[in-house]
Formats: structure tokens, C-alpha cells, sequence
């Protein structure tokens, strides 16, 4: 059975969705393949536990997708024809240290400075200057995240040539843990700023990763994060609705297994159960690089090599999903509400070495738990006076006692509960109604984009960024040898996270297909 589309998107993760949405709109005759028997990937809301629970299973904050024309125009309508709506807390981040002491960061700068001066006045001042820098390098940053990546020859070129830029080089090169301590003071402080840069997986003394610290505090100033309202998976209901609005169709329960291609093109796919979906113009394919050639045949054998040699991780993460009869009572008090809660011991180091031990693959001695309760902000996730929670900690893929995740799964569960005992006042058997959580092997098991437990598919590192994400071959979203197929994913630039990263894709393509891409959604930009 062959079926005939021009453009045929593998894989219903947001990114796929984006671009697929954008050239469904454009007029092109469009299908969305999803291997899962749900849509969405990482931006799925699901009811894991028990009925009139919405969890959502894998990302809950929606930060970079914000300034990304995407929705800050609302390119394609998501929100003005689509239903998706967001609420935005006044505290997107805060940490609550273990004897009770807590740090909000504000989108209110001056706020954000007061909580900081309960630690030290040097440091908020030191805040208010790292803050206005951040601000100064958001433009640029947001210059260069939602399109395809500029080389980066001509970019170092560029930095080296004014001594803003040799600084901004400087903070590239240097771990978040460099460049905390060289601005704050406080261990507190410092780390605050360390655990919120750590969610890129990284340990605090990860070289090349101190522009993170400005790129989180530029982004929560500026943007805040967004809850969605009824979930994340919203984002994905909304782009779904767009597509089949403009007369493309998206499928579950589709597994890809082939790319097909023919004098170096590719012209369409192949799935598990034989069926076959031609591409007259071309496919774009959320293809982890260590699947590629898997998929498709005949590639060079150095592309294949460099793909294959991509690091990801050595941080996986596990997730915990309750349900619950009320909502989480915190020892520090009823003031704590944010969408990202950190639970932070009191001394600084402590979380440095929790990273350290993942680098040697164990568990680390005092859990990295983050977590958030939406249902404070957005209280239709749950029924009438119930709570949800979403926490998460991170841990080796492979465990050094040699026990498969699937077996000590329950007991790390408990283990996690356990310790957020020493926060919370309320995480016991009467208040949970029931839990679900995923391993890094259920996480690889939902999306093959979460190898290992890699939220981010590949690992967040200066050698696989920008340009050279995931390769050099592969860096601008092309295959070599394998004309018009597009590649999106979070191993792909920008990196991980809800990006709408999939309209540099749908830009590129436009360009390749002679289509005017600002007129998309009918409104020139
Ligand atoms: C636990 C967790 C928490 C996270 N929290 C956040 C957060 O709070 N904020 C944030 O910004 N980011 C977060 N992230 C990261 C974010 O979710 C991802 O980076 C993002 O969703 C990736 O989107 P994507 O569309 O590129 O890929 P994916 O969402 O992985 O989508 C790829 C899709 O393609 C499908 N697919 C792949 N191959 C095939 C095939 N051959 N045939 C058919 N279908 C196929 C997969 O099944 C999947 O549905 C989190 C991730 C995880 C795992």
C-alpha cells in the first residue's frame, strides 16, 4: 500500500509538529507518523496514575519556546484559534534549602535582589549586575535559537573581534561553578544559580557551560515560565488541531523503519507494518544520530562514524508522578510556590559531589531532586482540591549494583520520597493516592530521543553545540548524500528542551521549496 503526500514528518514530538504545522499551513499536503500510540513525545500530558489526574510525563516548563515567533507572534494561530493558553508564576524558580531557608528567583529583578541580600547584600548586587548582562546577550541568544545555526568559524571570528565578545567567549568556556564563584559570595547563592544551570544535566564544574547560568537568568527574566493551562501536552493538542485544520493528518501507532531514497533524495518512508508514505518534497525525521543509518541506507560511512560517536549523557533522569488528596505542605512554610522547586541541601559542595558521583556511575549520596506542583497554578490538573506532582532526580543509566532500573525502580522511588520527607511534611501514604514514575530506560522506552535517560538525546557539551549538533555533517538539520531529508530532535541545535526548534526546519524548507515563509498563517512579518 503506497500512499502520496509532499512532506512526511517522523515523529509527533513537538519539533516534528512545528514544522509539519508551519507547512501544512503553507499549502503543502502533510502527514505526521507517530510510532507511540499517543502524540506528543516530550510534551505530553497523560493521566499516569488515576483518572482526573494530568501529569505531565516528561517536560512541565515551557521557558525557551516563549520568545520563539512561534507563539510570541502566534505564527500559526496556537493561541487565538488553537486553545492554547498559558499562565505565567510570578516565581518561575526557587530553592528551599534543607533547614528551611528559601531563594525565589523573580521575574522582578529588584524582588529576586531582596531574597538574595537575605544572604548576602554583595551578591545582590552582584545579581543586579549579572542579570543586566544577561539582558544584554538575550538578543542575540534569541538571534540565534529559533534559526538554522550559523557556522561557527565566522561566529568565534565575530566574538574575537570586540572585547564584549571575547568576554562572552571567556563565559562559553568556563564551568557555571567558575563563573559563580567568581560573581557570588554566598554558597547559597552560588548555589541556587548551580542547581537551575544543572538541569541541562550537567554537574556545576562541566567546563563550557557558564553561559547557561546568563541564558537561564535572561530567559526567566524576560519570559518567565510558561505552565500550560490543562498541561503541557496542550502545545501538542494545539499544533495537532492546526495541521488537520489545514488538511494533514497525523497518525499513531506508526512506526517507522525506513527512509527511502532514490539518486540521493529521499522520497518517502516505510513502516514496521509495510506500509508506505511517499514524499514529493521531502521528510523530516526526529532520527536520533545513532539511529541514522539504521534508516537509511547507502550514507557515507565517516558521517555514519561521527554520528554513531556522539556522547550523550552520563546523567539520566528519573521521574515521580503523584496524585494527590492535597496539595504538598512545605516545612519552610506555606510561601513556597513556584513552578520549579529545588529541594537543596545546606551546604553547597554537597551538591557539587551528587554530580561527581554520576560522573562515576553511581547513585549520588544526596539526591538532585527538583520538582513542580502545577496544580498550584493551574488547578484544572487535578479534581476539585487535589494536587499533582511532578518531581524528578538524576541518576546513573547503568546501576553500578548491577539491577535493571525496572527492578529497582520502587525502592529508588521510595528512596526519593524518603528524602523529600526532610521538605515536605505531607509525601506519605495518606496523602498519595497513587504514583507513576519513569526510569531512563522507560524514558528511552516513550521517545527514542531520550537515550539513556538523556533528556537532551545527546550530551549538552561545547563539542556537540551550535553548528556541530549533533556533527558537523549534521549541524545544519541536512543529511549529506541525502537530499531533502531534514532532521529535528533535541540532539539537533539549539538542544533539548521546548524550543519550537522545528520552524528553522519549516524555514529551510520554505527556502528550498520557493515558499515566501513569512507569509505563512497569512501575516507578513
Ligand atoms: C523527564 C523530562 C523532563 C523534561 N522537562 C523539560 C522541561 O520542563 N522544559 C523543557 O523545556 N524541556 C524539558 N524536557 C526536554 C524536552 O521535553 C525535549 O527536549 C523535547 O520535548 C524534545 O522534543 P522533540 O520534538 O525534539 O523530540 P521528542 O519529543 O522526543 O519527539 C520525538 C518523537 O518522534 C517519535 N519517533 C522517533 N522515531 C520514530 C520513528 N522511527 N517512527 C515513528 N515515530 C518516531 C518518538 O516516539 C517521539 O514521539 C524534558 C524531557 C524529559 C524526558
Amino acid at each position: 500500500m503506497s500512499e502520496r503526500y509532499d512532506i512526511v514528518t517522523v515523529g509527533s514530538g513537538h519539533n516534528g509538529l512545528v514544522a509539519a504545522a508551519y507547512l501544512a499551513a503553507a499549502g503543502k499536503k502533510t502527514l505526521v507518523l507517530e510510532r507511540n500510540a499517543w502524540f506528543g513525545g516530550g510534551v505530553v500530558t497523560r493521566e499516569l496514575t488515576v483518572p482526573g489526574f494530568r501529569h505531565d510525563q516528561h517536560s512541565m516548563a515551557h521557558i525557551f519556546i516563549q520568545a520563539n515567533p512561534l507563539l510570541k507572534n502566534d505564527d500559526l494561530g496556537l493561541r487565538a484559534k488553537f486553545g492554547l493558553e498559558y499562565v505565567f508564576p510570578d516565581v518561575p524558580m526557587m530553592s528551599v534549602f534543607e533547614d528551611g531557608a528559601t531563594l525565589k528567583l523573580y521575574r522582578d529583578r529588584e524582588r529576586t535582589c531582596a531574597e538574595i541580600a537575605k544572604f548576602s547584600a554583595a551578591d545582590a548586587e552582584a545579581y543586579r549586575r549579572l542579570a543586566d548582562k544577561a539582558a544584554g546577550y538575550l538578543p542575540m541568544i534569541l538571534a540565534s535559537v529559533y534559526a538554522p545555526p550559523a557556522p561557527l568559524g565566522p561566529s568565534y571570528a565575530m566574538m574575537d573581534q570586540s572585547r564584549e565578545g571575547r568576554e562572552l567567549w571567556r563565559y562559553m568556556q568556563m564551568s557555571s561553578h567558575d563563573l559563580l564563584r567568581d560573581w557570588f559570595e554566598h554558597d547559597r547563592v552560588r548555589m541556587h544559580f548551580a542547581r537551575v544551570a544543572g538541569e541541562n544535566l550537567v554537574s556545576p564544574d562541566e567546563k563550557a557551560t557558564g553561559l547557561g547560568v546568563f541564558v537561564f537568568v535572561g530567559f526567566l527574566e524576560a519570559y518567565g515560565i510558561g505552565v500550560p493551562v490543562g498541561g503541557s501536552g496542550r502545545l501538542t493538542d494545539a499544533l495537532i488541531a492546526c495541521i488537520r485544520s489545514h488538511g494533514g493528518e497525523v497518525l499513531a501507532n506508526s512506526d517507522v523503519v525506513r527512509v527511502r531514497v532514490a539518486n540521493g533524495r529521499a522520497t518517502g518512508v516505510e513502516t514496521r507494518d509495510g506500509h508506505v508514505y511517499e514524499a514529493k518534497d521531502a521528510v523530516i525525521g526526529a532520527f536520533h544520530p545513532h539511529d541514522l543509518a539504521g534508516l537509511i541506507g547507502g550514507l557515507p560511512q565517516e558521517v555514519v562514524e561521527a554520528a554513531e560517536a556522539t556522547h550523550i549523557s552520563e546523567i539520566g533522569c528519573i521521574t515521580l508522578h503523584a496524585a494527590l488528596n492535597e496539595p504538598l505542605k512545605f516545612k519552610a512554610g506555606d510561601d513556597v510556590s513556584a513552578a520549579m522547586i529545588e529541594l537543596l541541601p545546606t551546604s553547597y559542595d554537597t551538591i557539587r559531589k551528587s554530580f561527581d558521583r554520576l560522573r562515576y556511575g553511581e547513585l549520588s549520596e544526596y539526591p538532585l531532586v527538583g520538582l513542580g506542583s502545577l496544580t498550584m497554578f493551574d488547578p484544572s490538573r487535578a479534581p476539585p482540591g487535589k494536587a499533582t506532582m511532578h518531581a524528578w532526580d538524576y541518576v546513573p543509566y547503568t546501576r553500578a549494583d548491577g539491577r535493571s532500573w525496572d527492578d529497582a525502580k520502587a525502592s529508588y522511588v521510595e528512596r526519593m520520597l524518603t528524602h523529600m520527607g526532610r521538605f515536605i511534611d505531607n509525601l506519605d501514604s495518606n496523602n498519595i493516592i497513587a504514583w507513576h514514575s519513569d526510569s531512563p530506560v522507560d524514558m528511552e522506552r516513550t521517545s527514542s530521543s531520550f537515550r539513556r535517560g538523556d533528556l537532551h538525546g545527546i550530551a549538552a557539551t561545547t563539542y556537540q553545540y551550535g553548528a556541530h549538533r549533533p556533527t558537523p555533517d549534521l549541524g545544519q538539520n541536512t543529511v549529506p548524500q541525502c537530499e531533502r531529508l531534514y532532521l529535528v530532535g533535541p540532539f539537533q541545535h539549539p538542544g533539548g528542551g521546548v524550543f519550537g526548534a522545528g520552524r528553522a526546519v519549516a524555514m529551510q524548507l520554505c527556502g528550498e521549496l520557493g515558499i515566501d515563509f513569512d507569509k505563512i498563517g497569512g501575516r507578513a512579518r
